[in-house]
Protein backbone atom coordinates (compact mmCIF):
# COMPACT_ATOMS: atom_id res chain seq x y z
CA UNK A 1 0.00 0.00 0.00
CA UNK A 2 1.00 3.89 -0.44
CA UNK A 3 3.53 5.27 2.09
CA UNK A 4 0.91 8.05 2.79
CA UNK A 5 -2.57 7.80 2.87
CA UNK A 6 -4.95 9.94 1.34
CA UNK A 7 -7.18 12.62 3.23
CA UNK A 8 -6.87 15.29 6.12
CA UNK A 9 -3.64 16.73 6.70
CA UNK A 10 0.24 15.97 6.12
CA UNK A 11 1.41 13.62 9.30
CA UNK A 12 5.13 15.22 8.79
CA UNK A 13 6.13 11.66 9.28
CA UNK A 14 8.37 10.95 6.70
CA UNK A 15 12.60 11.46 6.59
CA UNK A 16 12.32 11.14 2.81
CA UNK A 17 14.04 13.38 0.65
CA UNK A 18 11.80 15.87 -1.06
CA UNK A 19 12.19 13.78 -4.58
CA UNK A 20 10.75 10.59 -3.22
CA UNK A 21 8.00 12.75 -1.52
CA UNK A 22 7.20 14.54 -4.73
CA UNK A 23 6.21 10.82 -5.99
CA UNK A 24 4.82 9.10 -3.06
CA UNK A 25 2.73 11.31 -1.01
CA UNK A 26 -0.64 10.99 -0.90
CA UNK A 27 -0.51 8.23 -3.26
CA UNK A 28 -3.40 4.94 -3.14
CA UNK A 29 -6.47 6.08 -0.94
CA UNK A 30 -8.77 3.81 -2.67
CA UNK A 31 -9.09 0.78 -0.44
CA UNK A 32 -11.43 -1.07 -3.00
CA UNK A 33 -9.19 -1.46 -6.11
CA UNK A 34 -5.80 -0.52 -4.72
CA UNK A 35 -5.25 1.90 -7.31
CA UNK A 36 -1.57 3.11 -7.24
CA UNK A 37 -2.22 6.78 -7.67
CA UNK A 38 -5.74 8.81 -6.62
CA UNK A 39 -8.66 8.12 -8.20
CA UNK A 40 -10.68 11.24 -9.72
CA UNK A 41 -13.99 11.51 -7.81
CA UNK A 42 -16.16 13.14 -10.32
CA UNK A 43 -18.89 14.05 -8.09
CA UNK A 44 -20.26 16.97 -6.80
CA UNK A 45 -22.58 15.32 -3.90
CA UNK A 46 -22.46 12.15 -1.95
CA UNK A 47 -25.23 9.80 -0.74
CA UNK A 48 -25.98 9.97 3.08
CA UNK A 49 -27.41 6.87 4.97
CA UNK A 50 -29.22 9.29 7.23
CA UNK A 51 -30.07 12.94 8.70
CA UNK A 52 -26.32 14.34 9.40
CA UNK A 53 -25.17 10.60 8.64
CA UNK A 54 -22.74 10.60 6.32
CA UNK A 55 -19.05 9.05 5.20
CA UNK A 56 -17.25 12.56 6.17
CA UNK A 57 -17.77 13.27 2.71
CA UNK A 58 -21.23 15.46 1.85
CA UNK A 59 -20.99 17.84 -0.74
CA UNK A 60 -17.91 18.35 -3.24
CA UNK A 61 -17.12 22.27 -2.67
CA UNK A 62 -16.56 21.28 0.93
CA UNK A 63 -14.52 17.95 0.58
CA UNK A 64 -13.56 16.05 -2.42
CA UNK A 65 -10.78 13.01 -2.07
CA UNK A 66 -8.32 13.98 -5.56
CA UNK A 67 -8.42 17.36 -3.80
CA UNK A 68 -7.37 16.35 -0.41
CA UNK A 69 -4.89 14.08 -1.82
CA UNK A 70 -3.35 17.07 -3.67
CA UNK A 71 -3.45 19.26 -0.81
CA UNK A 72 -1.82 16.56 1.24
CA UNK A 73 1.35 16.09 -1.48
CA UNK A 74 1.91 20.29 -1.91
CA UNK A 75 1.54 19.83 1.96
CA UNK A 76 4.37 17.33 2.52
CA UNK A 77 6.70 19.48 0.10
CA UNK A 78 6.38 22.25 2.02
CA UNK A 79 6.53 20.65 5.48
CA UNK A 80 8.54 17.52 5.16
CA UNK A 81 8.70 16.94 8.72
CA UNK A 82 6.31 18.66 10.32
CA UNK A 83 2.28 18.66 10.05
CA UNK A 84 0.93 20.62 8.03
CA UNK A 85 -2.38 21.41 5.61
CA UNK A 86 -2.71 22.20 2.35
CA UNK A 87 -5.64 24.46 1.17
CA UNK A 88 -6.28 24.09 -2.59
CA UNK A 89 -7.82 26.73 -4.81
CA UNK A 90 -8.95 27.04 -8.21
CA UNK A 91 -6.13 29.69 -9.17
CA UNK A 92 -2.87 31.21 -7.51
CA UNK A 93 -5.14 34.94 -7.51
CA UNK A 94 -7.70 32.72 -5.40
CA UNK A 95 -5.44 31.12 -2.93
CA UNK A 96 -4.00 34.67 -2.40
CA UNK A 97 -6.96 36.15 -2.02
CA UNK A 98 -8.54 33.93 -0.04
CA UNK A 99 -6.36 34.63 2.35
CA UNK A 100 -6.08 37.86 2.22
CA UNK A 101 -9.97 37.50 3.55
CA UNK A 102 -8.49 36.09 6.86
CA UNK A 103 -8.16 40.05 7.44
CA UNK A 104 -10.81 42.66 8.44
CA UNK A 105 -11.86 45.99 7.17
CA UNK A 106 -9.52 48.79 8.77
CA UNK A 107 -6.60 45.96 8.45
CA UNK A 108 -3.49 47.48 6.84
CA UNK A 109 -0.89 45.16 4.89
CA UNK A 110 2.67 45.67 3.83
CA UNK A 111 3.71 43.89 0.63
CA UNK A 112 6.86 43.91 -1.29
CA UNK A 113 6.97 45.94 -4.04
CA UNK A 114 7.75 43.92 -6.81
CA UNK A 115 5.36 41.62 -6.79
CA UNK A 116 3.11 39.78 -9.85
CA UNK A 117 0.99 42.24 -11.06
CA UNK A 118 -2.51 40.49 -10.16
CA UNK A 119 -1.19 40.88 -6.97
CA UNK A 120 -0.97 44.50 -6.91
CA UNK A 121 -4.30 44.71 -8.55
CA UNK A 122 -6.31 42.41 -6.12
CA UNK A 123 -5.10 44.50 -3.83
CA UNK A 124 -5.00 48.30 -5.07
CA UNK A 125 -7.64 47.83 -6.88
CA UNK A 126 -10.73 45.59 -5.05
CA UNK A 127 -9.11 45.42 -1.42
CA UNK A 128 -8.79 48.85 -1.79
CA UNK A 129 -12.59 49.36 -1.79
CA UNK A 130 -13.30 47.46 1.31
CA UNK A 131 -11.05 48.97 3.76
CA UNK A 132 -8.02 46.92 3.36
CA UNK A 133 -5.22 49.04 2.29
CA UNK A 134 -1.66 47.98 1.37
CA UNK A 135 2.03 50.05 1.25
CA UNK A 136 4.45 48.53 -1.46
CA UNK A 137 8.27 48.55 -0.09
CA UNK A 138 11.34 47.09 -1.58
CA UNK A 139 12.31 46.69 1.92
CA UNK A 140 16.18 45.63 2.27
CA UNK A 141 16.53 46.53 -1.48
CA UNK A 142 16.72 50.11 -0.68
CA UNK A 143 13.16 50.39 0.60
CA UNK A 144 11.79 51.04 4.08
CA UNK A 145 12.10 49.16 6.74
CA UNK A 146 9.32 46.90 8.02
CA UNK A 147 9.84 48.85 11.22
CA UNK A 148 9.09 52.13 9.27
CA UNK A 149 6.15 51.68 7.85
CA UNK A 150 4.36 49.30 10.47
CA UNK A 151 1.19 50.85 11.88
CA UNK A 152 -0.99 49.50 14.58
CA UNK A 153 -3.18 47.88 12.01
CA UNK A 154 -0.67 46.48 10.55
CA UNK A 155 -1.86 42.71 9.78
CA UNK A 156 -0.39 40.80 7.16
CA UNK A 157 3.18 40.86 5.37
CA UNK A 158 3.14 39.40 1.83
CA UNK A 159 6.44 38.69 0.37
CA UNK A 160 7.67 37.24 -3.10
CA UNK A 161 11.02 35.81 -3.46
CA UNK A 162 12.45 35.96 -6.13
CA UNK A 163 9.65 38.64 -7.18
CA UNK A 164 8.12 38.64 -10.93
CA UNK A 165 9.19 40.00 -13.00
CA UNK A 166 12.73 41.82 -11.34
CA UNK A 167 13.45 38.42 -9.76
CA UNK A 168 14.87 40.93 -6.55
CA UNK A 169 15.57 38.69 -3.63
CA UNK A 170 14.04 39.17 0.11
CA UNK A 171 15.55 37.67 3.13
CA UNK A 172 12.43 35.17 4.23
CA UNK A 173 14.19 34.50 7.24
CA UNK A 174 14.58 38.74 8.39
CA UNK A 175 11.39 39.69 7.10
CA UNK A 176 9.38 37.20 9.09
CA UNK A 177 11.16 37.67 12.49
CA UNK A 178 10.87 41.58 12.25
CA UNK A 179 6.77 41.00 11.24
CA UNK A 180 6.81 38.14 14.22
CA UNK A 181 7.68 40.55 16.76
CA UNK A 182 5.15 43.40 16.00
CA UNK A 183 2.35 40.26 15.36
CA UNK A 184 1.87 40.22 11.80
CA UNK A 185 0.55 37.19 9.78
CA UNK A 186 3.87 36.57 6.88
CA UNK A 187 2.65 35.66 3.72
CA UNK A 188 5.10 33.67 1.44
CA UNK A 189 4.55 33.40 -2.77
CA UNK A 190 6.56 30.85 -3.38
CA UNK A 191 5.50 30.11 -7.10
CA UNK A 192 9.06 30.93 -8.46
CA UNK A 193 10.72 28.79 -6.01
CA UNK A 194 8.62 25.48 -5.07
CA UNK A 195 9.00 23.83 -2.54
CA UNK A 196 12.58 22.29 -3.68
CA UNK A 197 14.56 25.07 -3.81
CA UNK A 198 13.08 27.33 -1.05
CA UNK A 199 10.66 26.14 2.31
CA UNK A 200 9.27 29.35 3.89
CA UNK A 201 7.78 27.69 6.54
CA UNK A 202 11.28 26.52 7.78
CA UNK A 203 12.31 30.18 7.77
CA UNK A 204 9.29 31.68 9.84
CA UNK A 205 6.15 32.38 7.48
CA UNK A 206 3.09 31.44 8.26
CA UNK A 207 1.43 30.97 4.92
CA UNK A 208 2.86 29.84 1.51
CA UNK A 209 1.01 29.83 -1.49
CA UNK A 210 1.75 29.10 -4.83
CA UNK A 211 -0.18 29.48 -8.08
CA UNK A 212 -0.03 25.52 -9.34
CA UNK A 213 -0.73 26.76 -12.77
CA UNK A 214 2.68 26.99 -12.81
CA UNK A 215 6.08 24.98 -11.87
CA UNK A 216 3.89 22.61 -10.22
CA UNK A 217 1.25 22.02 -12.48
CA UNK A 218 4.62 22.49 -14.86
CA UNK A 219 2.73 21.31 -18.01
CA UNK A 220 1.04 24.57 -18.80
CA UNK A 221 -2.62 23.04 -19.16
CA UNK A 222 -4.43 24.01 -15.95
CA UNK A 223 -4.93 27.19 -13.55
CA UNK A 224 -4.72 26.39 -9.47
CA UNK A 225 -3.41 28.11 -6.44
CA UNK A 226 -2.60 26.40 -2.77
CA UNK A 227 -2.09 27.76 0.76
CA UNK A 228 -0.05 25.72 2.64
CA UNK A 229 0.56 26.40 6.75
CA UNK A 230 1.10 24.44 9.83
CA UNK A 231 -1.12 26.23 12.60
CA UNK A 232 -4.37 24.39 12.79
CA UNK A 233 -6.53 27.16 13.76
CA UNK A 234 -5.16 28.66 10.47
CA UNK A 235 -5.85 26.06 8.85
CA UNK A 236 -9.17 25.62 10.40
CA UNK A 237 -10.10 29.30 9.29
CA UNK A 238 -8.46 28.58 5.68
CA UNK A 239 -10.70 25.41 5.25
CA UNK A 240 -13.63 28.05 5.75
CA UNK A 241 -12.92 30.40 3.84
CA UNK A 242 -12.45 27.83 0.91
CA UNK A 243 -15.54 26.62 1.75
CA UNK A 244 -17.39 29.60 2.48
CA UNK A 245 -15.95 32.03 -0.61
CA UNK A 246 -16.16 28.82 -2.74
CA UNK A 247 -13.17 29.33 -5.24
CA UNK A 248 -12.09 25.34 -5.64
CA UNK A 249 -10.79 23.76 -7.86
CA UNK A 250 -11.79 20.96 -10.00
CA UNK A 251 -11.05 16.99 -9.59
CA UNK A 252 -9.61 17.25 -12.66
CA UNK A 253 -7.73 19.76 -12.56
CA UNK A 254 -6.81 18.62 -9.27
CA UNK A 255 -5.38 14.98 -10.41
CA UNK A 256 -3.57 17.38 -13.40
CA UNK A 257 -1.46 19.36 -10.92
CA UNK A 258 -0.92 16.18 -8.55
CA UNK A 259 0.07 14.37 -11.89
CA UNK A 260 2.71 17.61 -12.64
CA UNK A 261 3.79 17.24 -8.66
CA UNK A 262 5.16 13.78 -9.61
CA UNK A 263 7.66 15.02 -11.63
CA UNK A 264 8.29 18.66 -10.04
CA UNK A 265 11.85 17.45 -8.53
CA UNK A 266 13.62 16.26 -12.08
CA UNK A 267 11.63 18.82 -13.70
CA UNK A 268 13.45 21.71 -11.57
CA UNK A 269 17.05 20.20 -11.69
CA UNK A 270 17.07 20.97 -15.67
CA UNK A 271 15.07 24.18 -15.06
CA UNK A 272 17.72 25.48 -13.05
CA UNK A 273 20.77 24.26 -14.79
CA UNK A 274 19.12 25.28 -18.07
CA UNK A 275 18.59 29.00 -16.93
CA UNK A 276 21.72 28.83 -15.53
CA UNK A 277 23.89 28.14 -18.56
CA UNK A 278 21.69 31.10 -19.98
CA UNK A 279 22.53 33.57 -18.02
CA UNK A 280 26.04 32.77 -17.87
CA UNK A 281 26.18 33.20 -21.69
CA UNK A 282 24.17 35.91 -21.88
CA UNK A 283 25.69 37.97 -18.97
CA UNK A 284 28.95 38.59 -21.25
CA UNK A 285 26.50 39.27 -24.38
CA UNK A 286 27.49 42.61 -26.10
CA UNK A 287 23.61 42.94 -27.25
CA UNK A 288 22.25 42.32 -23.76
CA UNK A 289 22.04 45.71 -21.41
CA UNK A 290 20.91 44.18 -18.12
CA UNK A 291 20.78 40.73 -17.01
CA UNK A 292 18.37 39.57 -14.12
CA UNK A 293 19.70 36.02 -12.31
CA UNK A 294 19.73 35.75 -8.81
CA UNK A 295 22.23 32.75 -9.24
CA UNK A 296 24.83 35.33 -10.87
CA UNK A 297 27.03 36.30 -8.68
CA UNK A 298 27.04 40.30 -9.37
CA UNK A 299 22.99 39.76 -8.33
CA UNK A 300 22.82 41.98 -5.57
CA UNK A 301 20.48 39.28 -3.32
CA UNK A 302 22.85 36.02 -4.90
CA UNK A 303 23.99 35.35 -1.30
CA UNK A 304 20.66 35.61 0.13
CA UNK A 305 19.17 33.12 -2.39
CA UNK A 306 22.21 30.69 -1.95
CA UNK A 307 21.57 30.58 1.15
CA UNK A 308 16.98 30.58 1.34
CA UNK A 309 17.04 28.81 -2.32
CA UNK A 310 19.38 25.46 -1.06
CA UNK A 311 22.06 26.57 -4.04
CA UNK A 312 20.18 26.87 -6.91
CA UNK A 313 18.46 29.63 -8.57
CA UNK A 314 14.95 28.72 -10.67
CA UNK A 315 13.77 28.58 -14.26
CA UNK A 316 13.19 32.53 -14.63
CA UNK A 317 15.49 35.40 -15.96
CA UNK A 318 15.04 38.87 -17.08
CA UNK A 319 17.09 40.66 -19.38
CA UNK A 320 17.21 44.11 -21.69
CA UNK A 321 17.99 43.87 -24.73
CA UNK A 322 19.98 46.59 -26.70
CA UNK A 323 17.27 48.72 -28.60
CA UNK A 324 14.59 49.44 -26.14
CA UNK A 325 11.22 48.42 -26.52
CA UNK A 326 12.29 48.28 -30.30
CA UNK A 327 14.85 46.01 -29.74
CA UNK A 328 12.73 43.44 -27.72
CA UNK A 329 10.40 43.52 -30.18
CA UNK A 330 12.79 42.17 -33.24
CA UNK A 331 14.66 39.87 -30.48
CA UNK A 332 11.47 37.94 -29.58
CA UNK A 333 10.04 38.07 -33.01
CA UNK A 334 13.06 36.12 -33.72
CA UNK A 335 13.19 33.31 -31.35
CA UNK A 336 12.18 30.29 -32.05
CA UNK A 337 12.05 27.77 -28.85
CA UNK A 338 10.24 30.50 -26.71
CA UNK A 339 6.76 31.22 -26.99
CA UNK A 340 5.34 34.58 -26.49
CA UNK A 341 2.88 34.01 -23.89
CA UNK A 342 1.64 35.03 -20.13
CA UNK A 343 2.76 32.50 -17.28
CA UNK A 344 5.48 30.65 -16.38
CA UNK A 345 6.94 27.40 -15.12
CA UNK A 346 5.74 25.03 -18.23
CA UNK A 347 8.11 21.90 -19.71
CA UNK A 348 8.28 24.38 -22.53
CA UNK A 349 9.89 28.13 -23.08
CA UNK A 350 8.31 31.02 -22.72
CA UNK A 351 8.70 34.67 -22.88
CA UNK A 352 6.53 37.82 -21.85
CA UNK A 353 7.02 41.28 -22.13
CA UNK A 354 5.88 42.70 -18.51
CA UNK A 355 5.38 46.21 -19.56
CA UNK A 356 2.28 44.93 -22.04
CA UNK A 357 1.36 41.07 -20.09
CA UNK A 358 1.74 39.96 -16.87
CA UNK A 359 1.82 43.94 -15.59
CA UNK A 360 -0.07 45.77 -17.94
CA UNK A 361 -2.79 46.16 -15.29
CA UNK A 362 -0.40 48.50 -13.23
CA UNK A 363 -0.46 52.32 -14.03
CA UNK A 364 2.40 53.67 -15.79
CA UNK A 365 4.25 55.73 -13.02
CA UNK A 366 3.75 52.69 -11.02
CA UNK A 367 5.95 50.35 -13.29
CA UNK A 368 8.53 52.47 -14.48
CA UNK A 369 8.95 53.27 -10.05
CA UNK A 370 9.41 49.90 -9.90
CA UNK A 371 12.03 49.79 -13.23
CA UNK A 372 10.07 47.84 -15.63
CA UNK A 373 10.88 49.37 -18.57
CA UNK A 374 9.67 48.68 -22.34
CA UNK A 375 13.08 46.42 -23.31
CA UNK A 376 12.56 44.32 -20.33
CA UNK A 377 11.67 40.55 -20.81
CA UNK A 378 11.26 37.73 -18.79
CA UNK A 379 12.04 33.83 -19.84
CA UNK A 380 10.85 31.07 -18.33
CA UNK A 381 13.62 28.66 -19.19
CA UNK A 382 12.11 25.53 -19.82
CA UNK A 383 13.35 21.71 -19.84
CA UNK A 384 14.22 21.77 -24.12
CA UNK A 385 17.97 20.86 -24.38
CA UNK A 386 20.01 23.75 -23.48
CA UNK A 387 21.99 24.08 -26.37
CA UNK A 388 18.94 24.76 -28.93
CA UNK A 389 17.58 27.24 -26.06
CA UNK A 390 20.95 29.01 -26.71
CA UNK A 391 21.15 28.91 -30.06
CA UNK A 392 17.67 30.38 -30.46
CA UNK A 393 18.72 33.42 -28.47
CA UNK A 394 21.69 33.95 -30.11
CA UNK A 395 20.48 34.10 -33.45
CA UNK A 396 17.75 35.98 -32.31
CA UNK A 397 19.74 38.66 -30.48
CA UNK A 398 22.54 38.63 -33.62
CA UNK A 399 19.32 39.22 -36.20
N1 LIG B 1 1.90 34.57 -8.00
C1 LIG B 1 2.82 34.67 -8.96
C2 LIG B 1 4.26 34.84 -8.58
C3 LIG B 1 2.46 34.60 -10.31
O1 LIG B 1 3.39 34.70 -11.26
C4 LIG B 1 1.08 34.43 -10.63
C5 LIG B 1 0.64 34.37 -12.03
O2 LIG B 1 1.39 34.59 -12.94
C6 LIG B 1 0.15 34.35 -9.60
C7 LIG B 1 0.58 34.41 -8.28
C8 LIG B 1 -1.32 34.18 -9.88
O3 LIG B 1 -1.57 32.86 -10.23
P1 LIG B 1 -2.80 32.39 -11.16
O4 LIG B 1 -2.52 32.92 -12.54
O5 LIG B 1 -2.77 30.91 -11.05
O6 LIG B 1 -4.03 32.99 -10.57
Amino acid sequence: MSDARLGGDWSGESEDHLDTLAVRAAMGGDPRTGSVQPPVYQTSTYEQSGFAEHTGYEYARTQNPTREALEQAVAALESPREVASGVAFSSGMAAISTCVQLLQAGDHVLCVDDVYGGTWRYLMQVMDRFGISTTFSAFENGGQTLDELCRDETRMLIIETPTNPLLSIHDITELSAAAKARGILVLVDNTFATPLLQRPLDLGADIVIHSTTKYIGGHSDLIGGMAVVRDSKLAERLRFLQNAVGAIPGPWDCFLTLRGLRTLAVRMERHCSNATLLADRLADHPRVLELLYPGLQTHPGHAVAAQQMGGQFGGMLSLQVEGGAAGARRFVAELRHFTLAESLGGVESLVNHPLTMTHASMPEEDRLARGFSAGLLRLSVGIEHPEDLWKDIERALSA
